[in-house]
C-alpha cells in the first residue's frame, strides 16, 4: 500500500477553475488499495470558481499569472505546497493533473510575457515544490499509460 498525494479534482472534488471536476474512474480503480491524500492549492488559495492562470517566464523566474488581473498569484500556491509537504513527509508518490499550472508534472504550458508558448513540458508550482523535496511525481495520464 502506497501513500499517494493526488490532485483533488481527479478524485471528483469540484475544485477546478469552473467548479467542475476531473474525476478519473480508471485511475481511482488503479489506486484502490492505496492511501490517497488530496490536495488543491488553487481552491485553497482562490476558491472555486476562480479566474484561470498560466505559467509565465518573468524576470523573477517562472510565475503563475492571473489571466484576469495579470497579477502574479504564485505566492499562496507555493505557501500551500510547503505547508502540505511539511505535514505529509511520508508520501511515496504524487499524481498530478496533467497540464495544470499548479499540478502538471511534465505537461504544463509555459509562456513568455508576450504570451508566446515556450514549452508544453513544464511542472506546475505545487509539483516544483514536491520535486525539490525529492518526492516522486507523475502526471495522471502517464501513470495510467505506464501501470
Ligand atoms: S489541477 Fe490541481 S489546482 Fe487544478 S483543480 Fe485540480 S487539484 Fe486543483
Amino acid at each position: 500500500m502506497k501513500r499517494v498525494a493526488i490532485s483533488a479534482c481527479l478524485l471528483g472534488n469540484k475544485c477546478r477553475y469552473d467548479a467542475s471536476d476531473n474525476k478519473n474512474e480508471e485511475l481511482l480503480q488503479m489506486l484502490k488499495e492505496d492511501t490517497l491524500i488530496a490536495f488543491c492549492p488553487e481552491d485553497f488559495a482562490f476558491g472555486s470558481p476562480r479566474p484561470t492562470m498560466d505559467l509565465v517566464w518573468t524576470k523573477e523566474g517562472i510565475s503563475a499569472i492571473s489571466n484576469e488581473t495579470k497579477e502574479d498569484v504564485s505566492k499562496p500556491i507555493v505557501v500551500y505546497a510547503n505547508n502540505f509537504f511539511d505535514k505529509h513527509q511520508d508520501i511515496d508518490l504524487l499524481i498530478g493533473k496533467d497540464r495544470s499550472p499548479s499540478c502538471g508534472v511534465c505537461s504544463a504550458k509555459l509562456y513568455n510575457e508576450q504570451k508566446e508558448l515556450l514549452s508544453t513540458r513544464e511542472s506546475g508550482l505545487m509539483v516544483k515544490e514536491a520535486k525539490k523535496r525529492g518526492v516522486a511525481c507523475v502526471d495522471a495520464e502517464e501513470f495510467i499509460r505506464i501501470f
